[in-house]
């Protein structure tokens, strides 16, 4: 698996000097090296340019580098709205953002996903893409605020599906984070407002169309 990634990042992510310096400041800011990888990274870069979306939702921030993957989809006309659980990251994001051009197009809501979600509920808002990509233990949470913001035909992508290779391991005793995205996956390919399918890229992607 790990061989298969280094051979498409190699061919389809070649050197890109903005995300690498997105990568070097989440390093000097002493954050934890858990971007997204660069293939899973233009993969969403592409399914937003594919799908027209123009409303975009991401949960779980970082220091931007999905952030500036998502904006690069939409290019000038759209806006991320992004949800991040420490403030620290979300300035080190913006301000990412803001070095890729994209600073007048995004808003960081910081605190717990679920409260800002049930602020967007409240707010009426509406979205055309979803990326889910914070803490675990809420991705089933996350799935169902997503499809309630969803707009119809809305794509909703999560990250990590794969947990690292575990999810299909022949384990006797498997993590809990292991039965989690198991887990996860099973409610994802058999919502009956979803038609989904899991990309294994980087470390799996699932991706669902909501359906209209
Ligand atoms: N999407 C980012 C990227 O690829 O550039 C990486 C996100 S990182 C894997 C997960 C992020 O989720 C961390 O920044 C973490 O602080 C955030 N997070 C964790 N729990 C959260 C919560 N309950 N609410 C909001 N964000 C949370």
């Amino acid at each position: 698996m790990d061989q298969v990634n280094r051979y498409i990042d190699s061919v389809f992510s070649k050197q890109d000097i903005l995300l690498e310096e997105v990568v070097a400041s989440i390093k000097e800011n002493g954050m934890p090296s858990i971007s997204v990888s660069p293939s899973s990274g233009k993969l969403l870069t592409l399914l937003i340019s594919i799908s027209g979306a123009k409303d975009v939702l991401e949960i779980g921030a970082l220091g931007g580098y999905s952030g500036i993957c998502l904006a690069r989809g939409f290019g000038g006309e759209g806006t991320l709205t992004s949800l991040e659980l420490e403030e620290k990251y979300a300035e080190l994001a913006n301000r990412n953002l803001s070095k890729a051009g994209f600073g007048q197009q995004v808003t960081y809501m910081t605190g717990p996903a679920l409260q800002s979600l049930e602020q967007l509920v409240s707010e009426k808002r509406q979205f055309d893409f979803f990326f889910i990509d914070a803490d675990k233990d809420n991705y089933e949470n996350y799935l169902h605020a997503c499809i309630r913001l969803a707009k119809p035909g809305a794509l909703i992508v999560a990250d990590n599906v794969l947990a690292g290779g575990s999810v299909a391991a022949d384990n006797a005793m498997p993590t809990r984070y292991t039965e989690i995205m198991r887990k996860f996956n099973e409610t994802v390919a058999n919502h009956p407002q979803l038609e989904s399918q899991l990309i294994p890229i980087g470390d799996g992607l699932t991706v669902s169309k909501v359906k209209e």
